[in-house]
């Protein structure tokens, strides 16, 4: 498998939140970086549809995608809440569960030895963390503390001539949830990056050089 054409066809059968048009974003944003300064990371697996385009470009580039998920489903993905699944949820573990999802994903998508899953809080691997990454992809959990923890942990490692991408980005509150715009926001009023269009709901920050 290579063309976008079947990630996209692959995409589609995965469970999740991102449009198309965002992952051709995501996969054009890394290919343009990923060759450069570090790998990409993602925080915010799920079943993997985003590490499909990520990961592909990261492929083409013989670049590295870390993707970190703590894999047991934000808030409002457990039983009896609006977004439940209940084909994610795992009776051994007696709790929602998308690691095997994900895996599969990253098997059917030929992505096993570019995507590096990392099944742990995203703080808990912040901790010794190091690398200066070409693209960083906050979509984890929804809840503002938990947005502004990924973003003050790890947007400092976002390489020069690199990208930072939010999902879920609403400037109009009858669109979504505000936690991550507000965010966004923030990032954006450091004057540290340039304010690139954004794609359905990723808002796109290029770090210059
Ligand atoms: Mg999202």
């Amino acid at each position: 498998m290579s063309s976008l054409t079947s990630f996209h066809k692959l995409a589609q059968q995965v469970k999740g939140f991102l449009e198309p048009e965002e992952g051709q974003r995501l996969y054009e944003l890394a290919l343009e970086v990923a060759h450069r300064k570090g790998p990409c990371l993602e925080i915010g697996s799920y079943c993997g549809k985003s590490a499909i385009y990520l990961g592909a470009a990261c492929k083409e580039r013989g670049s590295t995608l870390y993707s970190i998920d703590h894999h047991r489903g934000s808030e409002e993905q457990q039983p009896g809440e609006f977004y439940f699944d209940p084909e994610l949820f795992n009776p051994f573990l007696y709790r929602v569960d998308t690691v095997a999802h994900f895996r599969k994903t990253l098997q059917m998508a030929e992505l096993e030895d570019v995507v590096v899953p990392l099944v742990a809080s995203s703080v808990a691997v912040s901790r010794s963390w190091g690398t200066p990454l070409s693209l960083l992809f906050i979509d984890g959990g929804h809840a503002y503390e938990t947005v502004l923890a990924d973003y003050e942990r790890w947007s400092p490692h976002v390489a020069p001539d690199g990208y930072l991408v939010f999902h879920d980005i609403f400037p109009n509150p009858d669109d979504g949830g505000q936690a991550p715009y507000e965010v966004y926001q923030k990032a954006v009023s450091t004057g540290r990056f340039q304010v690139l269009p954004m794609t359905g709901s990723l808002g796109v920050l290029y770090r210059g050089t």
